[in-house]
């Protein structure tokens, strides 16, 4: 696989899930390139603590949704490490509402963040995968994707075409060896469901409580190594029971 360090790609990973994911795949000896939009603080932080475990990493401030940005950060990828074995997007958001009243913006950006930027990543980065004929590629999608869930018509369209997205994308790199999957969790502890009230959410629960982060990370951490090399195409959840 060339001597250069094996790096992974993750965005998003200035907090919640991805950074999670970032520590993991650090701990796991890659190289950790940590995407973050505005959330600096965060973001250094979580590339202080890789660098404290003897881990290496690096920052890329820039908005997935930007195409341009995208294609800049790559080309960085190969005059800077050269190569990229993972990409992980974890970057997303949730602009609820019922769809009558739903504002066009909130559904155009909750559509380009959460599925269009998959793409705007996807694509450089296979390019990169198919030189070392090896390649591990993760979405973050959600039960809402699976189930659909109401007051969240942006979010649940967005989450299920990303596993479109991922099947397709699977089918055709699966002979390079590169395989494509999605993690669908439930309700994981993050900024993102601070908002909401998890008395009642959890008397759904089979298990009775929200997930962490880490045990999302488990899952990713275990999908790009080795031992999951003819796993590919699949949604695993992570959802303490409900689908
Ligand atoms: P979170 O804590 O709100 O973190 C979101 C991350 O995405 C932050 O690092 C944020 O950084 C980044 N981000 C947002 N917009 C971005 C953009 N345009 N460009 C680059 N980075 C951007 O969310 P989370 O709960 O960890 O969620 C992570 C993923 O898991 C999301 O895709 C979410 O939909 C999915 N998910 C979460 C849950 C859950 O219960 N938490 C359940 C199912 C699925 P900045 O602040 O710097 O932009």
């Amino acid at each position: 696989m060339g001597i250069e360090k094996r790096t992974a790609f993750v965005s998003g990973a200035s907090r919640g899930i991805g950074k999670a994911v970032a520590l993991k795949l650090a701990e796991m000896g890659f190289k950790v390139i940590i995407n973050y939009s505005s959330s600096e603080n965060q973001a250094k932080q979580v590339l202080e603590q890789i660098e404290n475990f003897g881990g290496e990493g690096r920052l890329a401030c820039f908005d997935v949704t930007d195409r341009k940005a995208c294609k800049d950060e790559f080309k960085k990828i190969t005059e800077i490490e050269k190569r990229l074995d993972i990409l992980v997007h974890s970057a997303g958001i949730r602009k609820d509402g019922l769809a009558v009243r739903m504002k066009d913006e909130n559904w155009d950006r909750v559509i380009d963040v959460n599925l269009t930027a998959f793409f705007n990543l996807a694509k450089p980065a296979v390019k990169l995968m198919l030189k070392n004929k090896w390649g591990r590629i993760l979405g973050i999608s959600s039960t809402s994707g699976q189930a659909g869930v109401p007051g969240q018509i942006n979010y649940s369209a967005s989450k299920a075409g990303l596993i479109g997205a991922i099947k397709s994308l699977s089918k055709e790199i699966g002979p390079r060896n590169i395989t494509v999957n999605a993690l669908s969790p439930g309700f994981i502890e993050t900024e993102m469901t601070d908002s909401l009230d998890k008395e009642e959410i959890v008397k759904t629960i089979p298990l009775q409580r929200f997930g962490t982060a880490v045990e999302v990370a488990a899952v990713a951490g275990f999908l790009c190594s080795e031992e999951a090399s003819y796993i590919t195409g699949q949604v695993i959840g992570i959802n303490g029971g409900i689908y």
